[in-house]
């Protein structure tokens, strides 16, 4: 197959990271008779340099046409004066906005050769595999009035938590369809006890549920939700919810696993090329050092094979050669533990370049 991709590289380590993943793409490319191209475009601090603008129209052009988009991060304290939305920040938000994405995958599954590195007892951790699906264009973050007013004589503000069925029925049908290919359970969570936002996301989960009879469907509070994920994070296979419950659970989620290093997100729409990240930020206490863990970015590039391009064998291989790169003990300065050699970006790149191009 012939794929395009847009690479946008972004601040701090983006650069670095995406060029790790670019690297591993291209050794899939060979390996399984693949044809990719890339194209570099400008996002965030990088664009507002170049052109004074963190999301240049010729950017947004560049990933409309593109088969998928791979994302460094976006960011720059030069420019936390700006208002927010002349900051890079702005150019993720409008990216995700032109693209229509509005589901956001982050898969948080425990490597066993790992679990030093987190805080969380082996026996809670070994074989955690779950997949948190959030609501990403509706809701609190997006809702209007969004406002400063008057009330009884002293200042207000107001936030409004908004959704439409169809935005829940959409991300509720992309959560069944994934779970359909893991272990077929579904854990829907919102605030049904006090928010008519949540009633309504109950009534159209069952809705969809119909549609996948071999789905297990579980409704759970999002209080009890973030115990359940520290207590016995093993119970969940896809857990879907609501954009401001999904910000707060994924980033809990992501310290299961012990590094911000490793974990890959998605973000997708009903058509269109998907958005492919690292969890993880700009990390700009160790940009242009070559200590960046490109393994997250690299598992991103994975998401995008399986996702975008259908390509599961060539996705499986990334996945493995992640995988088999830790069983060798390669560790970047985020995951090593004392005493433990630490191998830079690029030593980390070329041993997953190794195992991709074996496979
Ligand atoms: P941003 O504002 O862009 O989110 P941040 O500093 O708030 O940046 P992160 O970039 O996510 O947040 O970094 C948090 C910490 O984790 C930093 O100390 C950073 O060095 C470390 N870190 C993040 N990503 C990586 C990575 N890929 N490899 C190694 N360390 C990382
Ligand atoms: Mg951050």
């Amino acid at each position: 197959m012939t794929k395009q991709i847009t690479v946008l590289p972004g601040d701090g380590i983006g650069p670095e990271v995406v060029q790790a993943a670019e690297k591993v793409l291209r050794a899939v490319g060979e390996t399984f008779n693949h044809e990719f191209t890339f194209q570099y475009a400008p996002i965030g601090g990088e664009a507002i340099r170049k052109h004074e603008n963190p999301l240049p129209e010729a950017t947004v052009e560049a990933c409309k046409t593109a088969d998928g988009v791979l994302l460094g991060a976006v960011g720059h304290p030069d420019f936390d004066h700006l208002p927010g939305s002349e900051r890079p920040e702005a150019g993720l938000l409008g990216i995700r906005k032109a693209l229509g994405l509005f589901a956001n995958l982050r898969p948080v599954s425990g490597h066993e050769s790992l679990n030093d590195a987190s805080t969380l007892k082996r026996e809670v951790i070994d074989g955690v595999d779950l997949m948190i699906v959030r609501e990403l264009t509706g809701g609190l973050y997006f809702g209007e009035p969004k406002e400063r007013r008057e009330a009884g004589g002293e200042e207000e503000a107001v936030d409004t938590l908004s959704y439409r069925r169809s935005e829940i029925e959409r991300i509720a049908r992309q959560a069944f369809e994934l779970a359909k290919v893991r272990r077929s359970h579904v854990t829907s969570v919102d605030k049904s006890n006090v928010l008519e936002t949540s009633r309504l996301w109950q009534e159209v989960v069952e809705e969809v549920a119909k549609e996948f009879p071999d789905v297990t469907l579980e409704h759970m509070l999002v209080d009890n939700a973030a115990m359940q994920l520290i207590r016995d994070p093993k119970q969940f296979d896809v857990m879907v919810t609501e954009n401001t419950f999904g910000d707060i659970l994924s980033d809990e989620a992501s310290m299961l696993t012990g590094s911000l290093g490793m974990l890959p997100s998605a973000s997708i729409g009903s058509d269109g090329p998907g958005l492919y990240e690292p969890v993880h930020g700009t990390a700009p206490d160790i940009a242009g050092q070559s200590k960046a863990n490109p393994l997250a970015t690299i598992a991103s590039a994975g998401m995008m094979l399986k996702y975008s391009f259908g390509m599961i064998d060539e996705a499986q291989a990334v996945e493995n050669a992640v995988q088999a790169v830790l069983t060798e003990g390669l560790r970047t300065g985020d995951i090593a533990g004392e005493g433990e050699a630490v191998a830079t970006t690029e030593e980390m790149t070329e041993a997953v370049v190794r195992h991709v191009k074996s496979s």
